[in-house]
């Protein structure tokens, strides 16, 4: 077994045996990393470990090499984010961002660009409109794993600039007019919105952050996010399922 010490940012943890805990984080170097930790099942325990959900710290594994499922001996706190515990919404829409890319990467697959853009999105989600950065952080982590590569114009004839169009949900592509054929089921994309996931595409997460956007291009895009997202991973995640059953409370308050 090699040992190894890296920065990661916990995704999920869950019970494993009598007092054990299987924990999930993600590294700018290795990717996704799963672990065992021994004798932190308690919560006070798990949560002055570091191995609650957003807490960023620092890992001290020991790889195995016939199993993905590392032993993890010890954990640094680096940052708690314990303000993102505090408030629902935190909680609900930071769950939604550790279970999406938990579900879009492979264990051991590096991509530094979704370290840092889940680092990004949970430092921001404290004080920026929480639907805006969701669909923020989305875009950029389908284009960064090739399931949205491609938004400069139609997917298949190139056409450009595309003014309007359609997005097809199961290749998630931009289609024009002309090869509308290629998916009858495409739902049309407004110019706004086609400019608003354009932009997402292109620029940097907190450029994107600073310029405002049409409420209704960024509804437009959640509700195409949304579907292609159900479609491509066949479910809808736990935490979307969450996220939509406390939403209109969180409206509220
Ligand atoms: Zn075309």
């Amino acid at each position: 077994m090699s040992i190894h010490k890296v920065e990661g940012i916990i995704l999920r943890n869950q019970p494993f045996r009598s007092s054990s805990l299987i924990v999930t984080f993600f590294t700018r170097e290795a990717g996704k990393i799963r672990g065992v930790a021994k004798g932190v099942h308690r919560e006070r325990e798990n949560r002055q470990a570091g191995f609650e959900i957003f807490t960023l710290a620092e890992f001290i594994f020991y790889e195995k090499k016939r199993s993905d499922l590392h032993l993890i001996s010890d954990a640094t706190i680096l940052e708690s984010n314990d303000v993102l515990r505090v408030r629902l919404e935190s909680i609900a829409y930071g769950s939604y961002f550790c279970e999406l890319v938990d579900e879009l990467t492979e264990v051991q697959d590096p991509h530094p660009r979704i370290f840092d853009f889940l680092q990004t999105a949970l430092k921001y989600l404290p004080v920026i409109s929480p639907e805006r950065l969701t669909l923020i952080f989305t875009v950029k982590l389908l284009g960064e794993m090739g399931w949205i590569p491609y938004t400069d114009g139609c997917v298949f004839c190139d056409a450009k600039p595309l003014e309007r169009g359609y997005f097809s949900i199961k290749q998630g592509a931009l289609l024009c007019d002309g090869c509308r054929s290629k998916d009858q089921g495409a739902p049309a994309i407004s110019p706004a919105c086609l400019e608003l996931i354009r932009m997402y595409s292109r620029q940097e997460m907190a450029s994107c952050l600073e310029r405002a956007s049409s409420i209704h291009a960024v509804n437009e895009l959640q509700r195409l996010l949304t579907q292609f997202l159900n479609y491509r991973l066949g479910k809808i995640l736990r935490s979307r399922r969450f996220l939509e059953s406390v939403r209109p409370s969180l409206r509220n308050t």
